[in-house]
């Protein structure tokens, strides 16, 4: 039997109003799983300002604990200490602290070019009331000079005040122990939540994966090939592979899973149920 573990769960923020509605009911799906906490993603530069704010606003005070990401690359410190202010008066206790990527277009990287310094300037302006989580790489940032000095910028935010990471996703798990154990060697022992992406559709899993330098094992990439328009085959497959890649996670000891839901109920919500962690 698989070990109990918390799960937490990712949204972003709709286009639309009918987008709008439809998280709605899958918040209140994904609520009865008991999750530790909903995140909501935030675009670089501001770009999606209004509307996290919308679904933080939608979701926070309706019993489980929601988590703003915040990037800071091309926006500055007033924008943001804004957004602090608000967030805390809104008793949120959790952010998810990023650089984000400008959209194109965007030059000017802002006040704060780095996560590790918008963590710095978190605990400056807000203390210790939020907890904050920073992205993890076990597979390394693409623009990382080399997977050493990736680690090291990690654990440059951790000294910045960073509490935990969560990761980008990835399907070979032993990155990720390589990842922990390497940080373990440096003396950082943080919880970090593997980032786990449920496989929905081919082509956008290979986009996702392509635009973030994670890797699709040759495996798994011929079989979604060879189903081609088959979408029930690649959701059982895609369903049997992301199962057992938590099962082996949790069984290593990742201390929580944390679901890219990509704003739907399923697969995630079945994945949750079969590893009987609702
Ligand atoms: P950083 O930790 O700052 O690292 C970025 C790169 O810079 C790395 O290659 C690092 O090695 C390098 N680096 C760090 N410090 C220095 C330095 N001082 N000098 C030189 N190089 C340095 N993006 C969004 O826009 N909005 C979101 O809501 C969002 N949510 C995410 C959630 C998770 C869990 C993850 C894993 C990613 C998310 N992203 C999001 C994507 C993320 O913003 C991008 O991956 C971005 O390219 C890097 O962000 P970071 O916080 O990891 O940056």
């Amino acid at each position: 039997m698989t070990k109990r573990v918390p799960i937490s769960f990712e949204f972003f923020p709709p286009k639309t109003d009918a987008g709008a509605e439809k998280l709605k009911l899958v918040h209140q799906d994904l609520q009865y799983l008991n999750p530790e906490f909903f995140s909501v993603t935030y675009g670089a530069g501001g770009s999606t300002r209004e509307r996290t704010l919308a679904a933080i606003e939608e979701f926070n005070g309706k019993g489980t604990p929601v988590a703003p990401h915040l990037s800071c690359i091309g926006d500055d410190k007033a924008r943001i200490a804004e957004l602090l202010d608000l967030y805390k008066s809104q008793n949120i206790k959790r952010i998810v602290a990023l650089r984000g990527d400008l959209p194109s277009g965007q030059v000017g990287l802002g006040e704060l070019p780095y996560a590790q310094d918008l963590v710095r300037f978190i605990r400056e302006h807000s203390g210790d009331h939020f907890h904050i989580e920073v992205a993890a790489y076990p597979e390394m940032h693409p623009q990382a000079e080399s997977f050493d000095a990736d680690i090291r910028r990690f654990i440059e935010k951790v000294n910045a005040g960073a509490n935990a990471g969560i990761t980008q996703f990835f399907f070979n798990p032993d990155s990720y122990f390589y990842f922990l154990d390497r940080l373990a060697k440096e003396g950082i022992h943080i919880p970090i939540a593997p980032g786990i992406m449920p496989i929905i559709n081919a082509s956008n899993l290979i986009r996702f994966a392509d635009g973030t330098g994670a890797e699709i094992p040759r495996w798994i990439r011929k079989q979604l090939s060879a189903y081609g328009d088959d979408s029930v085959a690649i959701k059982d497959f895609g369903h049997e592979v992301v199962l057992k890649l938590c099962e082996r996670l949790i069984a290593g000891g990742a201390p929580s899973l944390h679901f890219y839901s990509m704003n739907q109920t399923e697969p995630t919500r079945q994945l949750v149920l079969d590893l009987g962690l609702a």
